[in-house]
């Protein structure tokens, strides 16, 4: 069997669905667990509704409420007839109404705890996927809708949760193999999931991919394939840099590496489970199906050297410094435990006697107390005006130059050669990041 995910933007309207129902189709013979994100922008809408309930913002809730209803009936009434129309919009009521309900009591406690945004944020997955499978099931594919909360099971870091890998897939393992009996499809949701206690978590934002690869870890599956709107991993964002090119085939650890640093074209989850028992991500694109995309799979042997340039536009960086006397073990423990009592992540590290200095990717929230903390013992500069740039590809340490070309881009502020040699990093700033970037690559890939 194989897993197949559609991101957002492969589900955002009744034309994207209709793809998603014919690629479906194209591999039946291959029994496909289908896994669905939310209509495009769909999360990000339920995210302000929960704010603005928690800041007691009635209207601005009901006119979101009005328009999450009004986006998913608009692609029922494009796609349905007759009683399945009817039922689905029953469905998508039912989840508005239950949704409505919800917020309306945020708004009136004006409090939202990270379970009750949890809770909200999940409606995006319910609603794309009862629509998905209606719409298969109208196009005369038998699909058996699965709820993902049945199956993936988390800790109670509701908006970041991370999941027991053992129980979930004891849960994927029972439970699918069960619902596709006379089926020809099984689909559920991407990014939601339920705590041990019950209650409603979600995986991170993208978190859907991550999904698919704990299904399809569980399943043993043949394949994981990741349907987006790009033509496979590319040597960097195509949003960002023109032309780029496609990466044919990359090793779990590239791409593992590539997604930490910012190449979000995979959650960076996603490449673990998959690698733990040899199973092939592909990465294809539901607007071009014909394209062979790329494929994530073990080293090859082959090929080393660069293979592309990533980068995260939103980090803090922050450089701390003690008198040059100090025990540099030390202050390297001190720092770290005050990181991790604040749950803080860090993305790229650099020392030297009495000065340490990382990044972090901005948003977490931990980090403004972890400054306090650390402010009062050694002096501190916290910048927010920095971004940084990785080349990302094995065996980095035998090619010549590429901290050379980083500079040649422009300002550097901290650099690194990563422990694993598979990237070469740098904090620069954010005015320059993408000319910085375009640069790079140009001189990488196209020189
Ligand atoms: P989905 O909604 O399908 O999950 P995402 O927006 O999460 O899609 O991921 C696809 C996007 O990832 C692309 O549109 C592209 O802009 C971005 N991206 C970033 N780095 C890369 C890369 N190296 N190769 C391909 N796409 C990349
Ligand atoms: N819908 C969620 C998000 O927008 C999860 C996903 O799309 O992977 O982050
Ligand atoms: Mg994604």
């Amino acid at each position: 069997m194989i897993v197949m995910k559609f991101g957002g933007t492969s589900v955002q309207n009744e034309e994207a669905i209709g793809r998603v129902v014919s690629i479906v189709r194209g591999r039946l013979a291959e029994k496909p667990v289908v896994v669905v994100s939310a209509l495009s922008k769909v999360t990000r809408l339920l995210v302000k509704m929960a704010e603005d309930a928690e800041n007691g913002n009635a209207d601005s809730v009901r006119t979101s409420l009005a328009q999450l209803r009004k986006r998913h009936y608009d692609v029922c009434d494009a796609m349905l007839g007759g009683e399945l129309l009817e039922q689905t919009k029953d469905k998508v009521d039912d989840f508005c109404k239950q949704l409505g309900t919800f917020v309306e009591g945020v708004c009136q406690i004006g409090e939202l705890s990270p379970r009750s945004k949890a809770r909200i944020m999940a409606t995006g997955e319910l609603l794309s996927s009862t629509i998905v499978s209606a719409a298969m099931n109208a196009a005369g594919l038998r699909c058996r809708w699965v709820d993902a909360r049945r199956l993936i099971i988390t800790d109670d870091n509701y908006l970041n949760a991370r999941p027991d890998l053992g129980v979930s897939a004891a849960n994927i393992c029972r439970i699918i193999p069960r619902e596709s009996k006379g089926a020809d499809v099984v689909l559920t949701q991407g990014f939601i999931s339920s705590t041990t206690e019950g209650g409603p978590s979600v995986l991170g934002f993208e978190g859907s991919d991550y999904s698919a690869a704990i299904i399809g870890m569980a399943l043993d599956a043949d394949r994981v394939e990741i349907w987006t709107d790009v033509d496979g991993i590319r040597t960097s964002d195509p949003r960002v840099v023109s032309p780029t090119a496609k990466i044919g085939r990359v090793s779990y650890e590239e791409a593992a590496q590539m997604a930490y640093l910012g190449a979000r074209v995979l959650h960076p989850m996603t490449i673990g489970p998959a690698r733990g028992r040899n199973i092939p991500i592909m990465v294809l694109n539901t607007m071009n199906p014909a394209c062979e995309g790329s494929t994530v799979a073990m080293y090859d042997g082959k090929t080393g050297g660069p293979k592309a340039v990533a980068f995260l536009r939103d980090i803090d960086y922050v450089e701390i410094s003690a008198p040059d006397n100090t025990n540099s073990v030390e202050m390297i423990s001190d720092v770290f435990s005050i990181l991790k009592e604040n749950k803080l992540e860090i993305s790229l590290i650099s020392h030297s006697v009495g000065r340490l200095s990382f990044t972090l990717e901005s948003g977490q929230p931990g980090l403004a107390s972890a400054v306090r903390t650390l402010s009062a013992r050694y002096t501190l500069v916290h910048y927010r005006d920095k971004s940084q740039l990785s080349v990302v590809g094995r065996e980095l340490e035998v090619c010549k130059g590429i901290s050379d070309d980083i500079k040649a881009c422009g300002k550097v502020y901290m650099m690194s050669q990563g422990a694993s040699m598979m990237d070469v990093s740098a904090v620069v700033d954010r005015d320059s990041l993408d000319k910085m970037v375009n640069e790079l690559h140009k001189i990488l890939f196209n020189g």
